[in-house]
């Protein structure tokens, strides 16, 4: 195993929701929003119309593009919105399961086939990306994959959904994570895990001594951020050397996520289309925070209502982790399958908008995973020099954070490459970049003793 020198050790503020594994059952929502062009997946188009009655795991749209796939209800009720972009369903509270939905009796082993029925069952990354994932698959298989990495390391503070859905079914993600090995071609499957979660990863293998699948193992990986990156955890799993400059898949490896490996197993083993997903909801503000299932489309207020709400008024409220999730403005926002947590932070682990000059201390280039040069890029995108962005590799940015978190000067950096993506992609009329409203957390390291800089091994 190779270990990654760069990164941060940040502290964890797993402790609250790891006090117990139990993953939390919400009552059903009232109503849920599905959204129809979601991040790589869309447009859709509906096959349910407006006074429809649905169940739990009803189609409700679906695509005429083999790269996309359909959305499913997460509540039984009446559809009472459709329109171009999202279709709205209006709860019974029955919770009345879509007759589809039945234990497969046989699981077939021909990959074609795995592939098209994870297609047909929506499945996406459950990892953030929201990719639909069959695509992801066929790229692997048509590129000859070896490995399949399944990423259970969750090194971002505050989230545990992972750790607590390993906790609960630790066979299940084993015969996910086989079926994905079987769909891409791969010959051998390793699930990763952080040494924080030693106890996860004792479980998975003493379900596999038990199953005897031979094509599986277990790795623990140093805790270290950002360990889960795609580009970082190939390297460390599989001890080779990735070129920044072209796919993980195209170099042999596919990685997926834990949650993912466990919703193959429902599509397949139960015929389950994907509608709910764990998710953390955690932060100091919060009364009682919890990892809980959470239906698609379900308001973000709902299940903060969940965690007996705010004991005091957040600053921010972020969809996904304080590194790389995405702030929200509005509670009533949908939550869809791509979000991992709900994290809300009060006043003092928000970074001041307050930047100050860039003094060259370098912390950014020493911690930055991708071996890029933050401080230039931000200078380069600063005086407009589009040519000498992509010199020093502007696209090869992950946006993991790490240099924002640990830069003095508060210089909003990744902001700041975004914009420079942005500028690029418009000049080489490329795809579009996602846009990350918030800043990393610096505050987050400057309470904690043995998060500064100076202080990692
Ligand atoms: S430049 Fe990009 S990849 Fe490097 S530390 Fe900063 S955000 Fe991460
Ligand atoms: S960490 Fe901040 S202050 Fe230091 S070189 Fe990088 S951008 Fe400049």
């Amino acid at each position: 195993m190779k270990r990654f020198r760069k990164g941060i050790r940040l502290p964890e503020f797993k402790d609250r929701t790891l006090a117990s594994i139990q993953i939390h059952l919400p009552s059903s929502p009232s109503v849920v929003t599905i959204p129809l062009n979601h991040k790589a997946n869309g447009p859709l188009a509906p096959c349910v119309q407006e006074g429809d009655p649905v169940c739990v795991g009803t189609k409700l749209a679906e695509g005429s593009d083999q790269n996309s796939v359909p959305v499913y209800s997460s509540v039984s009720g009446c559809v009472s919105k459709v329109c171009q972009d999202l279709i709205q369903i209006e709860s019974d509270y029955a919770d009345r399961l879509d007759r589809s939905i039945k234990v497969r009796e046989e699981i077939p082993s021909d990959a074609s086939q795995l592939i098209e029925m994870i297609r047909e069952a929506g499945m996406v990354d459950l990892g953030g990306s929201g990719i639909p994932i069959h695509t992801r698959l066929l790229d692997a298989r048509s590129s000859g994959v070896e490995f399949v990495i399944v990423n259970g390391c969750e090194s971002e503070p505050f989230l545990t959904a992972d750790h607590v859905l390993v906790m609960n079914y630790p066979a299940e993600i084993l015969k996910g994570a086989e079926l994905i090995r079987i769909a891409c071609g791969a010959k051998r499957a390793v699930i990763a895990v952080e040494r924080n979660k030693r106890e996860a990863a004792e479980l998975l293998n003493s379900k596999n001594y038990n199953l005897k699948i031979k094509t599986i193992e277990t790795m623990m990986l140093p805790v270290r951020y950002p360990q889960d990156s795609e580009g970082v955890l190939a390297e460390t799993v599989t001890d080779k050397v990735m070129d920044p400059n072209s796919s993980i898949i195209s170099q042999g490896v596919l990685v997926e996520h834990v949650a993912t490996a466990f919703g193959v197993y429902e599509a397949i083993y139960l015929r389950k289309p994907l509608y709910e997903r764990v998710v953390t909801v955690s932060g100091p503000c919060f009364a009682e925070p919890k990892n809980m299932w959470a239906r698609t489309g379900v308001p973000a207020i709902e299940l903060i209502r969940e965690s007996k709400g705010f004991l005091r008024d957040p600053d921010r409220v972020i969809f996904g982790g304080p590194m790389t999730g995405q702030a929200i403005s509005d509670l009533q926002t949908p939550v869809t399958m791509d979000v991992t947590g709900i994290v809300a932070l009060p006043h003092e682990l928000v970074p001041s908008e307050e930047e100050e000059a860039c003094i060259r201390c370098g912390l950014c280039v020493d911690v930055c995973p991708e071996a890029l040069v933050p401080e230039t890029l931000v200078r380069a995108v600063r005086i407009h020099n589009d040519r000498l962005a992509q010199e020093y590799d502007i696209d090869a940015c992950t946006e993991c954070g790490c240099c924002a978190y640990v830069c003095p000067s508060k210089i909003p950096i990744i902001r700041v490459i975004q914009e420079g993506k942005r500028n690029v992609c418009e000049k080489t009329a490329s795809t579009s970049v996602p846009t990350l409203h918030h800043r990393p957390l610096r505050a987050v390291g400057a309470m904690t003793a043995g998060a500064s800089h100076s202080e990692l091994p």
